[in-house]
């Protein structure tokens, strides 16, 4: 790594930990009554729609977020990978759940950790809904050449940890792209972040999203890299391969959610009350369930619907 690479990172690090400073004051603060979560065999009985799936996670511990996973995926008799680790950083379990059959893989990810305090419904119980009702949808007709890898990480919100974990300990050759989905649940049009770079697999998800009727630069969006928040996407970018995050925004905040991606740290000041839509929530303890919009999920299920069809 060059020395300017590595100046960059060190100002994002502490750029990012003025951030995190900021949101523990603003939830400090807050007197929003906890979430009470839902027994995990009532939301394994109930609906498979995305937003009733959010009610496996809310709420809950990253102990108890990650076991909910494990139960569901066993109790619907879907076959999983469990890909555990541990390191002085932490440790975890990842769980992979792969559809159909062909020599290269399309990655779609989830964390299912939260940060502590936060019942983590956006950040990121949505998109764990998403794709366990993506995988019940596909599950009986997946696509005949490509192989679908679902994966669920744990401690995303360390640093991408079990990504990282999973990155170095499997086979990434195969891997087509990655798409890692973080607030998925808010909003009504796409952004595909962190692509700086053309590449095939970003040209297959443009067109995907062209395909549903997305319009570039209003109903969906292809960013560079964002300087403060990441995803597990970084862990797969970091070895090669094409990845990138996969959020739902509202196109009526458009203009002050760039303020606020591309300087956090004044935006964080200017919006420290009152951030913009969906980061108002994010990392408190307002990341709740009520919040979410079922327009929103199905958005991102149709997206990623397309994508999986478009990748040759
Ligand atoms: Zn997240």
């Amino acid at each position: 790594m060059s020395r300017g690479a590595s100046l960059r990172d060190v100002a994002f690090y502490l750029r990012g930990r003025l951030t995190k400073q900021l949101t523990r004051l603003a939830s400090a603060r807050d007197r929003t009554p906890p979430v009470v979560p839902v027994p995990v065999d009532e939301v394994i009985r109930g609906s498979r729609a995305p937003l009733a799936l959010v009610r496996l996670l809310e709420g809950r511990s990253n102990a108890d977020r990650e076991s909910a996973v494990a139960r569901y995926l066993r109790a619907r008799a879907v076959p999983f990978a469990l890909h555990r680790f541990a390191s002085g950083e932490g440790s975890g379990e990842n769980f992979g759940v792969d559809l159909g059959a062909g020599e290269r893989v399309l990655l779609l990810v989830a964390h299912h950790d939260a940060v502590p305090g936060s019942p983590g419904a956006n950040d990121n119980a949505a998109a764990v809904g998403i794709l366990l009702s993506l995988i019940e949808r596909l599950a009986a007709a997946p696509p005949p050449k490509l192989r679908l890898r679902f994966l669920f990480t744990a401690a995303e919100e360390r640093a991408y940890l079990g990504a990282r974990h999973y990155a170095r300990e499997t086979y990434v050759g195969e891997l087509v792209g990655v798409l890692s989905l973080e607030l998925c649940g808010i909003g009504d049009s796409v952004v595909i972040w962190d692509a700086a770079d053309e590449t095939p697999f970003l040209r297959t998800v443009s067109a995907a999203l062209e395909s549903i009727g997305l319009a570039r630069d209003t109903s969906y969006h292809v960013v560079g890299r964002i300087p403060m928040f990441g995803s597990d996407h970084r862990a797969f970018a970091a070895l090669g391969v094409p990845a990138y995050g996969f959020t739902l925004v509202p196109s009526a905040n458009a203009e002050a959610l760039r303020q606020f991606v591309w300087s956090p740290v004044r935006g964080a000041l200017r919006h420290l009350i009152r951030r913009p839509v969906p980061f108002d929530t994010y990392h408190t303890p307002r990341d709740r369930g009520s919040t979410l919009e079922a327009t929103a999920v199905a958005l991102a299920l149709r997206a990623l619907e397309a994508v999986i069809a478009a990748v040759p």
